[in-house]
């Protein structure tokens, strides 16, 4: 099989930038499995389904169509063909894909959904779960952390770019809410595979940690 690159940790760790800049300086696919979790989190915004019918949100997840597009440097996520890619980002929809990833029957609906993107050359796998349940004898794995107030302010700036307005205290309630709950609940704990390099990003800029990541493979 293609060889997979996992870089799990929690939201606001880098994870996102820092996945997207190794696989394209690889050459390898890219999959952000946060964003399958949110688009079900928007989709059952637009369907109107109450976030605590794990039914009704298992459903959804099976009707939900998500596929990704490269446009210049943005990844684009299109939920049912529409772009959604800036609803996405939001915290309601954080925080609605964090419900629904509590349900075991919704992350194994999207198992085989994140495993088809291993395709050759390689894969660079994004997410909480992708070392340990997703992609467990991928031959490199990373987790990566850093703490809540810098992660509180890398989102802050990040939205601000895009126009959305939110504030930095409130930012991090939701993420050290979030984190609590990612790292408490039943279903898929967030937790480092036992043979996952682990990276504090703390304080290190975007640059220097790609270079870490990518000292671990073979050159
Ligand atoms: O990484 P991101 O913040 O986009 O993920 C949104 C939510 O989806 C997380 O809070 C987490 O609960 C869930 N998630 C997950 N497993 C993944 C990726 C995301 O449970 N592999």
């Amino acid at each position: 099989p293609a060889p997979v690159l996992t870089i799990d940790g929690p939201s606001g760790s880098g994870k996102g930038t820092i996945s997207r800049l190794v696989a394209r300086r690889l050459g390898w696919h890219y999959l952000d499995s946060g964003a399958l979790y949110r688009a079900v989190g928007v989709a059952a915004g637009w369907g109107d389904i109450d976030l605590a019918d794990p039914a009704a949100l298992v459903r959804c997840t099976f009707d939900t169509e998500v596929s990704f597009r490269e446009q210049g440097e943005d990844l684009h996520v299109l939920v049912n063909g529409s772009d959604a890619t800036l609803e996405l980002r939001t915290e309601t929809a954080g925080a609605a894909a964090s419900a629904i990833a509590a349900i075991p029957e919704v992350r194994a609906a999207l198992k085989d959904r994140q495993r088809a993107f291993r395709q050759p050359p390689g894969l660079v796998a994004d997410g909480r779960d992708m070392g340990t349940v997703i992609f467990p004898d991928a031959p490199y794995k990373v987790f990566l952390t850093a703490s809540a107030e810098e992660r509180a302010e890398r989102r802050y700036n990040q939205l601000k770019d895009k126009g959305v307005s939110v504030t930095l205290a409130g930012l991090l309630r939701e993420i050290l809410a979030r984190d609590a709950r990612d790292a408490s609940r039943a279903v898929a704990p967030l937790r480092p595979a036992d043979d996952a390099v682990r990276i504090d990003t703390t304080g290190i800029g975007i640059d220097e940690v790609v270079e870490r990541v990518l000292a671990l493979l073979p050159a």
